[in-house]
């Protein structure tokens, strides 16, 4: 098991059983990113696992960029191990910069995110770092759900299985949901 699925084990932010998200999708389990949050040393220890995967895989990144809340704090956690700047895009459309810092040259940039469910808040977010002038080397996520179009650094495999609700082998075996409305 990767260092991260055994933290993840340990602070319990594993969620097995039949799941449905509030985007409809199904799935037999979930995680509760919130179990590393909520703990500054654990979260710290997620961040310098990711921060030598980033150092050893996107070396010449300049910038690290991250959106609030969870993943904004995730970004700077990880800014600390690498000694790299970083910034937040506020997701709201428009997407845009936090004022606290409007990279203004050309950066090579690294978008940091914790879970990647559907990738699609993620591909906005690379879609605006290019709008705005800058490379993108790469993804930088915990795990990840869905295949991206861009280079996607995970830490493992996505321990849980995502269906369509049409296909969900579950519900087809009558499994009662045990998580309903989840957004991971
Ligand atoms: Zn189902």
């Amino acid at each position: 098991m990767s260092e991260l699925l055994t933290l993840l084990n340990r602070s319990g932010a594993l969620r097995p059983g039949h799941t449905v998200f509030r985007n409809g999708a199904h799935a037999d389990g979930w995680i509760e990113k919130g179990d590393v949050f909520k703990d500054s040393r654990l979260l710290n220890t997620v961040a310098q696992v990711q921060a030598t995967h980033i150092a050893q895989n996107f070396g010449e990144a300049t910038l690290l960029v991250g959106a609030p809340a969870c993943g904004g704090t995730l970004t700077s956690f990880i800014g600390l191990h690498l000694g790299l700047p970083v910034a937040y895009v506020l997701t709201e459309n428009p997407l845009h910069w936090h004022r606290m810092h409007v990279p203004g040259q050309p950066q090579r940039s690294i978008y940091i995110d914790d879970l990647i469910c559907t990738g699609t808040g993620t591909r906005a977010v690379t879609h605006f770092l290019h709008s705005q002038g800058h490379e993108v080397l790469g993804v930088s996520a915990w795990l990840s759900r869905a295949t991206l179009e861009m280079p996607t650094l995970t830490l493992d495999a996505h321990p849980f299985h995502t269906f369509r609700a049409p296909d969900c082998p579950l519900c087809h075996e009558g499994q009662p949901v045990i998580w309903n409305g989840i957004r991971e």
